[in-house]
């Protein structure tokens, strides 16, 4: 039974529905009408400012990070494995449960968060996210594992964002995993 599921997984599942849906917007006002209503005035904007900066940093990355272009992927096509890391890691932020970094625990509106698929019950800012908090041990076993299939990889390991919203997912995936869409 699905009610037997703990509430952020029903959250996060509730999420991809969203996101999966033909009219993501149009979902999201059923399945959360408050949120038309924004308790704090100027949210909204906020939140399109997170937004707005999230994309710019991915755009920044993108050639550094051997992406062939940055272009926002239908839901469908996004692996199983990257979305539910995504929509568990939003679940947790909407739950105010899981670890964040201190920044975003001290913050006072919306910033632009990361998340890793091998590491995902925790919400980085970018000043954290970048100076390493999602660093494996190079060379170890978890540093050449694929985060789509699960086996470690000799050398065939390409990193990779997806950003929705104010979130942005990495992952690492093996040639066999990798989204073929031309998305980061
Ligand atoms: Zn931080
Ligand atoms: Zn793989």
């Amino acid at each position: 039974m699905i009610t037997d599921l703990p509430l952020v997984a029903r959250l996060a599942l509730a999420l991809d529905a969203v996101l999966s849906a033909p009219d993501p917007a149009a979902a999201l006002d059923q399945l959360w009408p408050a949120h038309r209503r924004p308790p704090t005035p100027g949210l909204a904007d906020q939140v399109a400012a997170a937004e707005r900066e999230a994309h710019a940093v991915l755009v920044a990355e993108g050639p550094h990070i051997g992406s062939a272009g940055v272009k926002a992927p239908a839901w469908a096509d996004v692996p199983p494995w990257l979305r539910s890391t995504y929509v568990l890691a939003a679940a947790q932020l909407m739950l105010g449960i899981g670890e964040r970094c201190r920044h975003a625990l001290t913050s006072t509106g919306p910033q632009p968060m990361w998340v890793a698929v091998w590491r995902p019950e925790l919400l980085a800012c970018r000043r954290c996210a970048s100076s390493g908090v999602f660093r494996l041990p190079p060379g170890s076993d978890a540093d050449r594992r694929c985060d789509g299939c699960g086996r470690v990889r000799e050398g065939d390991l390409a990193p990779g964002r997806l950003q929705c919203g104010f979130m942005t997912v990495l992952y690492r995936s093996c040639a066999d995993c990798r989204p073929s869409k031309g998305w980061a």
